[in-house]
């Protein structure tokens, strides 16, 4: 496996900073506002209750696992029993148990690209081979449907994918999904593993969920989480729901990795899944305002360029034709830009995307319009 190039890019940052550098991190993909004050309180008051302090049952609370399953309704019409939701540390671990229990040697998980950065590598943990099936900005970085089914071999066992995406921000239509999954049918040994974590960022639209179609309920694993949506990465709580024999497996998993989730987060959890979707409004707002300021400023970064994305909080310009002698790549440009303009922002390449950086807008407006001009000053002296 390759280091996660998110998390290696943070921890740079952190490190220039805390050696007195000024740095505008746009690099990690994580909200900057404050969480919503009942989840503070859920936690307060899960501590005070003094009950939840012993190891969680692996799969996680009964009564969690149950509010996951109504969420899973209310919000996606997906139909899951209580028994076939599991609850992870991070929807990194939700994922990385479903691919350990679905794919190993022999075996290829195809994965539309751009792709977030870890989906290939815990896909090469199990020995499983990542088959990338590319797009291009002018296709919104979204390969077209017919391309990702070409791509599927009678080896395939995963199809592995985030709408909205990250790195791209793109989300896939209620079209794009029924095409998708008529893909699917039609190979019966094919499982989907749809990671739905930004489902709540959708700026114009809506977003929806491919294991609600006719005939996908025994083919996806959902995942999910709180992480974006409640402004709670740190709490480090994921979930999964799919069919019980993928659960149970994923369990198997779990169980010998790290057992039951944190006890104080899943209480905190079934408050956030529980709470009306409604006041994740103003989050969204933000993020639609700085995506449109993060646009803007980019009008002014020579030779990039960049399409407009329906989701999430990243943007994902093409940046090549500002390379030149030293700077050669995307890595040398995240480096350069890190150093000479304190702007940390992360290489594409490492999410399928050659020749892009991704740029995480969930930070504060003031500090995105110094980054856009400092990048914009920067690119200009390449
Ligand atoms: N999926 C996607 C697409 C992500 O961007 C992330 C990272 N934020 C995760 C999963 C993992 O989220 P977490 O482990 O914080 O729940
Ligand atoms: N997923 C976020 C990102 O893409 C957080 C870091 C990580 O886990 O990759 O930046």
């Amino acid at each position: 496996m390759q280091e996660s190039a998110t998390l290696q890019m943070a921890q740079r940052t952190r490190e220039l900073r805390a050696a007195g550098k000024d740095i505008i991190d746009l690099s990690l993909g994580e909200p900057d506002q404050d969480p919503p004050s009942f989840a503070i309180e859920a936690a307060k008051e899960a501590i005070a209750q003094g009950k939840w302090n012993k190891y969680p049952p692996v799969a996680g609370y009964a009564d969690v696992r149950a509010a996951i399953a109504h969420k899973f309704k209310r919000d996606n019409n997906l139909d899951y029993t209580p028994e076939q939701v599991l609850v992870s540390t991070g929807a990194k671990q939700a994922i990385m148990n479903t691919v350990i229990a679905l794919a190993g040697p022999g075996d290829e998980v195809v994965i539309p690209a751009p792709y977030w950065v870890s989906y290939s590598e815990q896909v090469r943990y199990t020995g499983a081979v990542p088959v990338i099936v590319h797009s291009t900005l002018a296709e919104d970085w979204k390969p077209p449907i017919a391309r990702i089914a070409a791509a599927i071999t009678p080896r395939t066992r995963v199809l592995l994918f985030s709408s909205p995406c990250n790195p791209s921000g793109a989300v896939l239509s209620a079209q794009e999904l029924e095409e998708l999954a008529a893909v699917v049918l039609k190979h019966p040994g094919l499982m989907v593993i749809s990671d739905e974590i930004y489902e709540h960022i959708v700026f114009s639209g809506k977003h929806h969920s491919i294991g609600a179609l006719p005939g996908m309920a025994d083919r996806v694993i959902t995942i999910n989480g709180i992480s974006k949506a409640f402004a709670l990465t740190g709490w480090r709580i994921g979930y999964m729901a799919g069919p019980q024999w993928v659960i149970k497996a994923a369990n198997k998993v779990q169980g010998q990795f790290t057992s039951g989730a944190n006890g104080i987060a899943q209480r905190v959890t079934k408050a956030c899944v529980e709470a009306d979707p409604g006041l994740i409004a103003g989050l969204r707002a933000d993020f639609l305002r700085r995506r449109d300021l993060v646009l803007e400023g980019l009008k002014a970064v020579p030779g990039w360029k960049c399409n407009i994305p329906d989701g999430a909080f990243y943007v994902l310009p093409e940046v090549s034709a500002c390379y030149n002698g030293q700077v050669r790549n995307g890595d040398d440009l995240a480096m350069y830009l890190l150093n000479d303009a304190g702007v940390s922002v992360v290489d594409g390449e490492p999410f399928g995307a050659p020749g892009t950086v991704r740029i995480s807008y969930a930070t504060g407006d003031a500090l995105l319009k110094e980054a856009m001009a400092r990048i914009a000053s920067a690119v200009g002296k390449l």
